[in-house]
């Protein structure tokens, strides 16, 4: 039996790390996503007031995820790659359920699970602001998969009504989700990356000092240093696409 401590890893992801994939960064320009306001398709108080603007623009964003020129790059490939790896080190250790990995991403899209990642455990990623391609009850707060366009008029398959079915994602002043498991992962971690996000976020962009305060060794990986990029023990700087398999690379020799 191998007794060798497994590293608990939490890597945070981005929407940096689906910049080369063809989706836009949020802050790619000043306050505005593909052209909107923010809090016009990313508030509650928005989606109030014209909920079929706020549709319109998620079903662009999910028929583009959706469109063959989006596919994972580099960077969501190498970090399934560790997944496995230390999937195949985990089942040498006597209690199975022990999990040592947790992705915790801000992306909305499906980048990750293309990937591979998760496709061993199914609970080891988790999509803290929600998925693109999922939508949600209003009243009973049921979860649909959903590849297809919807409006105020769309009939929710739960209470078949109109008007309450709303994308599955987090809007700015909603509860993130997923809180209680990720500082549980954050407070056993033995290294925290942070791939691709600007830091403007909380609560993500406060998870590294959660993870540092902890004891774990936390590593930057942007574009470009990020609001709290110095606090981080560790900073690699350039795309994602070359930077994260370089790094996981070194990890795995190290494995
Ligand atoms: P952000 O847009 O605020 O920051 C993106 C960061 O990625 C920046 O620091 C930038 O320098 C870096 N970056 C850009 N291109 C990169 C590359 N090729 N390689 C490495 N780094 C690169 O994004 P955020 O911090 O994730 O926070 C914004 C919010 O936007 C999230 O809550 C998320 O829900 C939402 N969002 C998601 C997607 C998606 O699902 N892909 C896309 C846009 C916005």
């Amino acid at each position: 039996m191998n007794k060798r401590k497994i590293p608990s890893i939490v890597v945070l992801t981005g929407a940096g790390i689906s910049a080369e994939s063809g989706i836009k960064t949020f802050r790619a320009s000043d306050g505005l996503w593909e052209e909107h306001r923010i809090e016009d398709v990313a508030s509650p108080e928005g989606f109030a007031r014209d909920p079929e603007t706020v549709h319109r623009f998620y079903n662009l964003r999910r028929e583009h995820l959706l469109s063959s020129e989006i596919q994972p790059n580099a960077a969501h490939y190498a970090l399934a790659e560790l997944e496995n790896a230390l999937t195949k080190l985990e089942q040498d250790l006597p209690d199975k359920t022990l999990s040592n990995y947790t992705l915790v991403t801000q992306n909305i899209d499906d980048l990750h699970e293309r990937s591979g990642s998760d496709l061993v455990s199914g609970n080891n990623l988790l999509h803290i602001h929600g998925e693109l391609l999922k939508i949600r009850c209003s009243q009973s707060a049921q979860i649909f998969p959903c590849y297809e366009a919807t409006s105020p008029l769309s009939v929710c398959s739960c209470c078949q009504q109109t008007g309450n079915l709303r994308p599955h994602v987090v809007w700015f002043g909603e509860m993130p989700l997923y809180m209680d498991k990720i500082y549980q992962a954050l407070e056993t971690c033995d290294l925290f990356m942070a791939i691709g996000t600007s830091g403007n976020v909380y609560p993500a962009a406060g998870f590294f000092e959660v993870a540092k305060s902890s004891g774990a060794h936390t590593v930057e990986l942007n574009l470009e240093p990020s609001i709290n990029g110095s606090k981080f023990d560790e900073q690699i700087y350039g795309t994602a696409s070359e930077i994260v398999p370089d790094y996981v690379n070194t990890l795995l020799k190290e494995l």
